[in-house]
């Protein structure tokens, strides 16, 4: 087992390269207030952003606060959100969503981490997204990527994704969770892709346990 120190170098020197590597990564929803974005975040599950930004254009355009969207008959909601996937159990968290925050929070999304956990269709990721992009909160994201590479870095032997945070967050200096967080993101889907990861491009290769361990490097010398 890989002494904690060392872990925590490598954990470093990883996210030095890869926010280096990847200095524009941001988050790619489109919104202009908290309320959109945590929106546009529901709907971005099991989506990809380009779809979402496609159909929040035009939502947004219809319906933009808590109010608009607890007015909105499902019917309605279900069909502008249907081509994000999942659009029944989608549109009724968005309504769900809407409905809770004009009761119990003033019709403002919150900031504290508990809060965003009594939200229908909320979990931990799509607080830290909303967290971090709109409210410039340190954040680690544990989306796909960030899961699939934190596993194949070595950094973490923990599946769920709350514990994946935790560790992490113990790993890194606080200034660097969010940058990190779109950093993997951004690396997972460009080089360490879930079926063909490029390890012969990767700017973390040689820290990096998993590296050309894959079938497609079989017959590397
Ligand atoms: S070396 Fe390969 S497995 Fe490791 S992070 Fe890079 S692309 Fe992914």
């Amino acid at each position: 087992m890989e002494p904690e120190e060392s872990l925590r170098e490598r954990a470093r020197e990883i996210a030095r390269r890869l926010i280096r590597e990847y200095p524009d990564a941001k988050c790619r929803l489109a919104f202009s207030s908290p309320f959109e974005l945590l929106v546009a975040t529901i709907l971005a599950a099991q989506c990809t952003d380009d779809m979402v930004n496609k159909v929040t254009a035009d939502l947004f355009k219809r319906a933009s606060t808590p109010e608009d969207f607890a007015r909105m008959p499902l019917a309605q909601l279900q069909k502008a959100v249907r081509s994000t996937g999942f659009y029944r159990n989608k549109a009724k968290a968005v309504k769900g969503m809407s409905k809770m925050l004009l009761e119990d929070f003033d019709g403002r999304v919150p900031v504290e981490m508990d809060d965003f956990l009594k939200l229908p269709g909320v979990a931990r990721k799509t607080a830290n997204v909303v967290r971090t992009a709109a409210y410039g909160l340190p954040a680690i994201i544990t989306d796909t990527h960030f899961i699939r590479l934190a596993g194949r870095l070595g950094l973490t032997k923990n599946k769920r994704p709350d514990k994946i945070e935790a560790d992490l967050c113990a790993l890194l200096p606080e200034e660097t969770w969010s940058p990190f967080s779109h950093a993997m993101l951004f690396h997972g889907r460009a080089v360490c892709t879930a079926k063909k990861p490029a390890c012969d491009r990767c700017a973390v290769s040689d820290l990096c346990p998993s590296a050309f361990k894959f079938p497609h490097f079989e017959d590397r010398p």
